[in-house]
């Protein structure tokens, strides 16, 4: 479904992917763990055609959509939640599910509803009044309402009051039981345990790779040439 070879990524003239390589199947539950600044963000964005400059290989449902823009990857059924969430703070909870709906809104909006119930109390309410695992709900839930065929969450459980986790976490495991593929950054081990498989990124380095140049670069502080 996704395949990433030897991708690498710099911000100017600072490389923080170094070869990173992954897959994720249909209908898997990958979870990509690693520190602060280890790269999962930065990988992500990647993916989604999102970073300034990229080399190496994203293939998605076998067509490489390296130069595709993110509009393109996302119409092709790549759904991203980054870290901030990017809501509309001055939109209702209704209003941000519409305006990202592709096909039946009221059925998306059902589909969003069903697997996020909290959020039905608070359809009328403006994003910027929810606290911060609401938002992150909310979030999600906008991304589904583009129908996406694959998932690619940016620490959706981060900084969220656990009673707000455990319905984030049941809600990602509903969609993986819909048979919803995704990547998933997380540091902590909230959905790890019920993953197809965890990747570790050290440094911008799947953790474990043979990616023994790369990490001599990594270790004597430098970027290697793009
Ligand atoms: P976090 O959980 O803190 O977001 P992360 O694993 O997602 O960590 P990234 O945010 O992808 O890590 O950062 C990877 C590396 O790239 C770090 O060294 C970071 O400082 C650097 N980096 C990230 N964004 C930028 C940017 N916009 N400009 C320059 N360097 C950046």
């Amino acid at each position: 479904m996704l395949d990433i070879a030897n991708l690498q990524v710099w911000y100017g003239q600072v490389q923080a992917l170094f070869g990173v390589s992954l897959t994720v199947g249909a209908g898997e539950l990958v979870v990509l763990q690693g520190l602060n600044g280890a790269g999962k963000s930065t990988l992500l964005q990647a993916i989604m055609g999102l970073s300034p400059r990229a080399k190496g290989t994203v293939c998605y449902q076998n067509e490489n959509i390296e130069s595709w823009p993110t509009h393109r990857r996302a119409l092709a059924g790549l759904g991203y939640v980054a870290e901030d969430r990017r809501l509309f703070s001055g939109l209702t909870v209704r209003e941000n599910l519409h305006i990202a709906a592709r096909g039946d809104a009221a059925a998306g909006e059902a589909q969003a509803l069903a697997l996020f119930p909290a959020l039905r109390a608070m359809l009328h309410r403006p994003a910027a009044q929810m606290s911060g695992g609401e938002q992150q709900m909310l979030a999600i839930a906008r991304t589904l309402m583009t129908r996406p065929r694959l998932l690619l969450l940016d620490e959706p459980c981060e900084g969220i009051a656990p009673v707000l986790v455990e319905a984030i976490r049941d809600a990602l495991l509903a969609l993986k039981a819909q048979g919803v593929p995704m990547l998933v950054a997380e540091q902590n081990r909230i959905l790890a345990d019920r993953a197809d498989r965890v990747v570790t990124l050290v440094a911008g380095q799947v953790a474990g790779a043979d990616t023994a140049t790369d990490a001599a670069t990594v270790a004597a502080g430098k970027s290697a040439a793009p």
